[in-house]
């Protein structure tokens, strides 16, 4: 895998007088991680990292070569052929694999629940982590996924844990599908939310929880510039302390 046409923000250098953050956001499906982790690195001119999309690659991947999610041995020697790339133009990001754009085909309900099959897979889990440590070592990053606070980065400067009810968070998921002009139910994709929380939560190596000091923000009754404000102000109040703790 190479990540290295991932931008990195001009002043993120060593011995940059300004902090930057590595930020975590996880949290179950359809809690809004994605849209608030964009606004956010757009906010702060930070890079955004989509580690479910890494694990929806994989899951792609695995599925035209015809890779049973329970054959490890497989999947690892995929993950050390495969390239996964990051690019951004004009402010959209996509996301390729071996070269091609994947961005639409890793988002179909199919690929969804294949890729908790297969993120369940310890060594799909080493090979991806240890890319994203690589990628947001340098800080001034937004990472979203399920395990970040807890595995990737347990020493992040600034943790979040989303949740909201299940029913909300199928109904997000569904509105999402339907723009994208994907023929499903509603019925269908609150049971499929249902069923990635209980295979993330569920499976032994890195399953989802909430990192003992992440903030927890409930978006149940909140909208996304609602739950931003609330992000921003605990983010704030870190870029603070960190500034005040550095020599002038
Ligand atoms: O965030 P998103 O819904 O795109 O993630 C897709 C799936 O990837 C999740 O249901 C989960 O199984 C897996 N995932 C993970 N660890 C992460 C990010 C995503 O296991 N850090």
């Amino acid at each position: 895998m190479d990540f290295d046409r991932v931008p990195r923000p001009a002043y993120c250098v060593p011995g940059s007088s300004v902090k930057n953050l590595i930020i975590a956001i996880d949290g179950p499906s359809g809690v809004g991680k994605s849209t608030l982790s964009k606004l956010l690195a757009r906010e702060l001119d930070y890079i955004n990292l989509d580690t479910g999309a890494m694990y929806r690659t994989v899951a792609l991947a695995s599925s035209r070569r015809g890779i049973d999610a329970r054959d490890h041995a497989a999947l690892q020697k995929l993950c050390e052929e495969i390239l996964i790339e990051f690019v951004r133009e004009g402010g959209e990001e996509s996301v390729l694999l071996n070269g091609e754009d994947v961005s639409r085909a890793i988002r179909t309900p199919e690929i969804s629940l294949l890729t908790a099959a297969v993120a369940a897979c310890p060594e799909v889990r080493r090979a991806m982590v240890e890319r994203q440590r690589e990628l947001g070592a340098a800080g001034g990053v937004v990472l979203e996924g399920r395990d970040i606070g807890t595995v990737v980065f347990p020493q992040a400067d600034v943790k979040f844990f989303l949740k909201a009810s299940s029913e909300i968070r199928g109904q997000r998921r569904f509105l999402e599908l339907q723009s994208q002009g994907a023929e499903v139910g509603l019925a269908r994709t609150i049971a499929d939310v249902k069923a990635r929380d209980d295979a993330d939560i569920n499976r032994s190596t890195s399953p989802l929880k909430k990192a003992e000091d992440a903030v927890l923000i409930d978006t149940t009754d909140l909208d996304i510039p609602q739950v931003l404000e609330r992000m921003l102000t605990v983010i704030n109040k870190t870029r603070k302390s960190g500034q005040e703790g550095q020599p002038g």
